[in-house]
């Protein structure tokens, strides 16, 4: 089945013509209409949009135009908060009505330049605010591995959608988890770049100083392939770094001999499942056995991780949804003067989750608690980057678990934010450092049979190594290969 390739094998026979872009994706469009339904990762598609792109593939292929393209042919479905020219763009939040893009995000305009098939809008927690996409103002998203359960979030539908083989690869953002959390929820690859290695240019933003653009791929050597396509300095995203994109997938070569890994001690604590736990125990011998030394570091601040994200996340949350307003765009619900029409149009617009960050953002910015909150978070930020700067003065990488937990029970956190707020532990800290991060799958829990990730945190811009050593390791365990059963 051509939905069930890898890109790297399905690029191949695009290129030697043994099947074309249309016929793959058919494939995806068959087994979006057949298991989606349980799944509902897509919020929308639209099918002969999707052909109308593999056609014009299928036409640079037979015109021989394939040199650069290392997408060719390749469906990749997009998660909702970014902009796809002439696609709805919903943030998974009710309050855009019927918006449609005007234009392409830069990392879109690099997918279509590399032979992409732009597919479908993927389910995610509104405004990229939650971790279980049951935030969604468009229904709950299932876990493919057990559909009563959370593929995690907020890119929930990303995850889930490669997980259930619904596309080959996708697109999430992650501002403190939303990639790596649901990637390893759901048993695929997901990375959040080094802050400011990819534009944001065309992803609406939640928190500007973490949010990053990634990749959901089935593999390390596919996730590799699209941070070589989506990488590089944007000038119309003043935050995206001007240094060299290498070849990321010229760094795998599974030779990990001599590599320094550092397991921080904070990260090994008490709420840590113990199926987890003894998972990534057994990746700290398997990365050994492969020549890897795992020593003990410590990243003292790591407590502070979650209530520092919790502070400045809601603060840039609330500034950057203020253009959400009804006058420039938006569902808007009409009022006696502006003052009301803001109000009914926000009040009716957002869902309960982002009126809570707004909320809380707006108290710790405002005057007299900026210096309390706000300010003090700031510092604690920069202690937290000190400590991984520090770490990687001894070591080439770090090891952690990728959630304290498998996937939980649909409901079972929805009344209890903070609860939720604290199955992104282990992620939040490389947002608030702006260090790279990838999650992969590293084993399962055994009844149910659940998905476990695997966490490797790199040096700023040192996404080579980290996904080295992560496809060092997922070659010689294969956990990857492991399919859901799901529609068969
Ligand atoms: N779960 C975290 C939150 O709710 C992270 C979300 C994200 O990375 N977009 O804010």
């Amino acid at each position: 089945m051509l939905n069930q390739l890898t890109i790297s094998e399905l690029t191949a026979k695009i290129a030697k013509r043994e099947v074309s872009a249309r016929e793959a994706t058919q494939a995806c469009l068959d087994r979006v209409a057949k298991v989606d339904g349980q799944i509902h990762a897509f919020i929308s598609h639209n099918d002969a949009d999707a052909l109308a792109q593999a056609d014009a593939v299928d036409k640079l292929v037979e015109q021989g135009d394939i040199a650069n393209r290392p997408l060719l042919g390749v469906p990749i479905g997009i998660k909702d908060v970014l902009a796809v020219k002439d696609h709805p763009l919903n943030c998974g939040s009710k309050i855009l009505g019927n918006f449609v893009s005007p234009y392409d995000a830069t990392v879109i305009e690099k997918l279509k330049a590399a032979g992409a098939i732009i597919f479908g809008r993927l389910n995610m927690d509104e405004f990229a605010m939650g971790s279980s996409t049951e935030n969604s103002a468009f229904g709950i998203t299932r876990n493919p591995w057990d559909t009563t359960r959370i593929p995690g979030g907020s890119s929930g539908g990303s995850a889930a959608a490669v997980a259930a083989d619904e596309v080959i690869a996708t697109l999430g953002t992650d501002t403190g988890g939303s990639i790596r959390q649901p990637a390893a929820l759901c048993g695929c690859v997901g990375m959040k770049p080094t802050y400011g290695r990819v534009s944001r240019y065309g992803l609406v933003a939640f928190a500007s100083s973490l949010d990053q653009v990634g990749p959901f791929s089935k593999d390390v050597r596919d996730n590799a392939t699209l941070l070589n396509v989506i990488s590089g300095y944007d000038k119309r995203d003043s935050t995206s770094v001007n240094q060299p994109v290498p070849d990321y997938t010229k760094a795998l070569d599974g030779n990990i001999k001599g590599l320094r890994i550092g397991l921080p001690k904070e990260y090994m604590i008490g709420g840590l499942d113990p199926e987890v736990k003894a998972a990534v125990d057994a990746a700290v011998k398997q990365l050994q056995s492969l020549g890897a030394t795992v020593e003990e570091i410590s990243l003292p601040h790591t407590d502070y991780a979650a209530a520092t994200y919790y502070i400045i996340a809601p603060a840039e949350a609330s500034a950057n949804l203020a253009r959400f307003d009804g006058i420039r765009y938006c569902a808007r619900v009409d009022g006696a003067d502006p003052i009301e029409l803001y109000s009914k149009t926000r009040g009716a617009g957002f869902g309960p989750e982002v009126k809570r960050r707004i909320i809380l953002g707006t108290y710790v910015l405002s005057s007299g608690y900026y210096d309390a909150y706000y300010l003090r978070a700031q510092k604690v930020r920069t202690l937290i980057r000190q400590d991984f700067l520090k770490a990687f003065e001894k070591v080439d990488a770090i090891i952690t678990p990728t959630t304290p937990t498998a996937a939980f029970k649909i409901g079972e956190k929805s009344d209890d934010p903070l609860q939720m707020y604290l199955s992104d532990v282990f992620t939040i800290s490389c947002n608030l450092a702006g260090i790279c991060g990838v999650s992969l799958p590293c084993g399962f829990t055994k009844s149910p049979k659940l998905p476990i990730g695997l966490q490797l945190l790199g040096k700023p811009f040192g996404e080579e190594v980290m996904l080295k050593i992560a496809h060092a390791y997922e070659q010689s365990t294969g956990w990857h290969k492991e399919r859901a059963v799901i529609g068969a």
